[in-house]
């Protein structure tokens, strides 16, 4: 859901500044039309849906999973149809000029932008207005206890799934608009060609390091009050050498079982636990579930998912680059014209993404599992486990880096009892396929199997090693070609000694 708001909000930084020759819609009357049919006609899907779900949640209680699991498919798909119609429109049709001629929006930088926003905005909107009969009655199935009127599921959706990420984002689609269009003055008075590009890459940064306390207000949230859960978090974090701000209960007028980390820094980072997870949980399982959150931590994915992004960048310039060389010159190999290039540049991110980043992210998740389960096994008498364990064998004592060489049985039985929780209370069907965690009941099998299994927890550790590796490989060969390719080609070279080296150089000269 996050990740569509921000591929939504990343697409207004292709606006487009000379409109495209080949229109498919440029009609005055029908640009705007098409804008807003689209959401439209998703949320009034999105209501028939809810009804033959109501309908058959009430009729067939043998099949109440079955149906849940098919209105999440359908719901996320609209969703898709509706991100999709924020391509189509920005760039396909004339919707774009349209909202640049028009005095009273263009007079502010980015409002444009925001305006073409604004269909998909207010969808996501109504549709979580027009489903949420659905989830009430999921939750009258026995799902999660929530008494929540319609207005506070929407304010609540609201807060958690779109103003987190929208608020920085469009604030960078301010920056970015404002920097765009008031190019010369930027550069004439920073001294570099690429000031604009420089300042929106620092709002950026600044924004992203700044995010967990943003979150912090933007969701509701109190620190974790005094008291044995609190100590017992403390110690552990303690005992994993973990440092964070503050441990904070997220309030959802029990809305969810969620637990989650944020924040590159220790002394910006927060660790939330939602007050249903605290409510329905034992100390063993919150335990376990902060584990999985300290796991993410431990083993640094944030830092690998940003090497991630890096990498797809780099891949995406390389070919762009490689179709402009070859579309380009006296006789030209192909074709093409920049904005196919750009549509082809656009299209390989939707494989790499779509596929590489959730398979990595789904052995990332697992990982954390592990971690977990490491965090809520015995640790400090073996007599405390349940043998038979695969780690604390009488006869072969573990060794100090428990979570290299396997999964405590008794540790797993905790996380899977946890993970059994989240799935039952949330209304989430353990077989619904995730692309970012992968199904629930996955999980649960896979830290089972390893838990009797050191072999298996071995090759496990060496394949997320390999995956990290491949990484950072990828960034270090596609950085050195990146900077090999530049330096020798003139054009380029010139470019970055005047845009960079030289400010740099009158920087420190004055
Ligand atoms: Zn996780
Ligand atoms: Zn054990």
């Amino acid at each position: 859901m996050h990740l569509q708001i921000i591929v939504a909000f990343a697409m207004l930084l292709w606006w487009p500044e000379n409109p495209p020759k080949d229109l498919w819609l440029s009609d005055p009357f029908w640009c705007p039309v098409f804008a807003w049919a689209v959401p439209v006609t998703c949320v009034f899907l999105g209501h028939l849906i809810t009804k033959r779900t109501r309908l058959k949640l009430k009729t067939r209680t043998d099949r109440v999973t079955a149906a849940l699991n098919s209105f999440h498919r359908q719901t996320s798909l609209l969703r898709m149809a509706m991100l999709a119609g924020v391509g189509v429109t920005l760039f396909m049709t004339a919707c774009p000029q349209q909202l640049m001629d028009q005095p009273y929006i263009s007079v502010l930088s980015g409002l444009p932008q925001m305006c073409l926003l604004l269909p998909y905005l207010v969808g996501l909107i109504a549709l979580w207005w027009v489903i949420h009969p659905v989830e009430k009655a999921s939750r009258d199935a026995g799902f999660l206890g929530s008494t929540s009127s319609r207005f506070e599921y929407v304010i609540f959706n609201v807060r958690h799934q779109l103003l987190i990420v929208a608020i920085p984002l469009t604030l960078i689609v301010f920056a970015y608009a404002a920097t765009q269009e008031n190019r010369d003055w930027f550069v004439k008075h920073v001294g570099s060609p690429w000031a604009p590009e420089a300042i929106l890459g620092s709002t950026a940064t600044v924004l992203f390091v700044l995010s967990p306390l943003l979150l912090r207000y933007i969701w509701s949230t109190t620190s974790l009050p005094p008291g044995p859960l609190r100590d017992r978090l403390e110690s552990l974090c303690k005992r994993i050498n973990l440092r964070v701000r503050d441990i904070l209960v997220w309030h959802s007028d029990g809305q969810m079982v969620n637990a989650a980390v944020m924040g590159l820094f220790p002394q910006l980072r927060y660790i939330l636990l939602s007050d249903t997870l605290i409510e329905k949980m034992n100390d063993d399982e919150i335990e376990s579930v902060f584990g999985h959150e300290a796991g993410h931590i431990y083993h640094h994915h944030i830092p690998y998912f940003l090497m991630f992004a890096l990498a797809s960048m780099l891949i995406v310039s390389g070919v762009m680059e490689f179709l402009t060389r070859m579309s380009g010159g006296l006789n030209p190999t192909w074709n093409l014209s920049r904005e196919t290039i750009q549509i082809i540049g656009i299209g390989a991110l939707v494989p790499l993404w779509g596929i590489c980043f959730g398979w990595i992210s789904r052995r990332f998740e697992r990982q954390a599992d592990v971690y977990g389960a490491w965090c809520a096994s015995p640790h400090e008498s073996e007599l405390d486990c349940q043998k038979p364990c695969a780690i604390h064998d009488p006869n072969d004592p573990p060794t100090t880096a428990a979570n290299e060489i396997g999964v405590c049985s008794t540790g797993a039985q905790v996380f899977v009892g946890a993970l059994r929780k989240v799935a039952f209370l949330n209304g989430i069907p353990p077989a619904e396929p995730s692309w970012r965690h992968s199904s629930i009941a996955s999980r649960m099998a896979f830290l089972t199997a390893q838990s009797g299994d050191p072999i298996m927890a071995k090759r496990f550790a060496g394949k997320i090693r390999a995956i990290k590796r491949t990484l950072l490989v990828c960034c270090a060969i596609g950085l050195v070609i990146a900077a090999v390719y530049i330096w020798n080609q003139p054009g380029y070279r010139q470019d970055i000694i005047r845009s960079v080296f030289k400010p740099i150089g009158r920087l420190f000269g004055q």
